[in-house]
């Protein structure tokens, strides 16, 4: 059983051992309501999924969601649902199931592990024993696999490189670090950026626009609209935008050659809005990596984009809950060649 709870929606579904989803489900996140208010909107997904005869079927739940998240206390206090703070929704859900019938094992999962542990099952990171997948998009989040294993860490924030710094002297950031990866590379900062430099959207985003590559991104589409005209602009020659996306890229390049010095990553995997971007973001990210992935071992890192897209939260929650809880002997058959969550 897969729940992903974001900004603009609050999705379910069944998903099985090989990745298929099924009784697929989704509520509009509430919005003006209290903490009940979103609960109540989690509660209506599980009864939608309740009434699938897959049901009893389930072994494990994954619980995707906006973070922050503090999976040791298995609360979270999601950014952009301002009515949840410190919301302990893992116990809650939990008892949604059980009041259904359903007294599952659940794990909580903040959004960049669970779209890590997506492309690690069924994405680009596929295969690889070591990896670092990434979003890029209003913010920039990430998580790792590493040996194979997820690594959430103890509170479920390890793999936060939107706020290792790249430029230690750099501008403040609203963590309250400088020079961090976010503050130069999301799609709020380089729409910030290009504008500071003079670029306009008039100047060139052409059809970009809200019909940009952030069209799918769901939370904060206005303002990475605003990164994907940049993008739009870049793809047309405009000589800021194009420096918008190298600057992004080459912070990007420095975070992702640190981390794989640091961990001995394989690949890197990219997603979200700004990741959309395709080549005018991977291009400057390639070009940049060599000056910073300079030790043996890490030269041969490559940097691909994330291939789950819009599935990639409930894809991810439950793959999170397959490599996070141990498997339940009496309840999945021994063939399975991978537990349902
Ligand atoms: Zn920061």
């Amino acid at each position: 059983m897969a729940i992903d709870i974001g900004g603009t929606k609050i999705a379910g579904a069944l998903v099985q051992p090989d990745g298929t989803m099924t009784a697929t489900t989704r509520r509009p996140t509430p919005r003006g309501v209290d903490a009940e208010g979103v609960m109540a909107a989690v509660a209506e997904v599980v009864a939608d999924l309740s009434g699938s005869p897959l049901w009893s079927s389930a072994v494990r739940c994954g619980i995707g969601s906006a973070g922050p998240v503090d999976t040791s206390r298995g609360t979270v206090s999601p950014v952009n649902i301002g009515a949840w703070r410190d919301f302990p929704v893992q116990e809650r859900i939990a008892a949604e199931l059980a009041a259904r019938g359903a007294e599952l094992p659940t794990v909580l999962a903040g959004d960049g592990v669970a779209m890590t542990a997506a492309e690690h099952w069924l994405g680009a990171a596929r295969g690889y024993a070591n990896a670092l997948c990434m979003v890029v998009s209003t913010g920039v989040g990430g998580g790792l696999i590493l040996n194979n294993q997820l690594h959430p860490g103890p509170t479920g924030n390890a793999g936060h490189i939107g706020h290792i710094s790249v430029a230690f002297d750099g501008e403040p950031c609203v963590c309250g670090g400088r020079g961090c990866v976010e503050s130069i590379a999301s799609g709020t900062a380089i729409a910030r950026w290009a504008r500071e430099q003079g670029w306009t959207p008039s100047a060139g985003s052409g059809p970009g626009g809200s019909g940009g590559p952030d069209g799918a991104d769901g939370p904060g589409t206005a303002r990475d609209a605003t990164a994907a005209g940049v993008a739009a602009a870049a793809a047309q020659g405009d000589p800021i935008a194009l420096a918008a996306f190298d600057r992004a890229g080459r912070a990007l390049a420095a975070a992702i050659a640190a981390s794989a010095t640091l961990v001995e990553t394989d690949i890197a995997v990219l997603g979200g809005g700004v990741a959309a971007a395709g080549d005018t973001l991977f291009g400057p990210i390639r070009t940049h990596l060599a000056q910073y992935a300079t030790l043996s071992f890490v030269q041969e890192l490559q940097v691909v984009p994330a291939t789950l897209g819009t599935h990639a939260g409930l894809i991810g929650a439950a793959a999170a809950a397959t490599m996070l809880l141990p498997p339940s002997a009496s309840s999945e058959p021994s063939s399975a060649p991978a537990p349902t969550a």
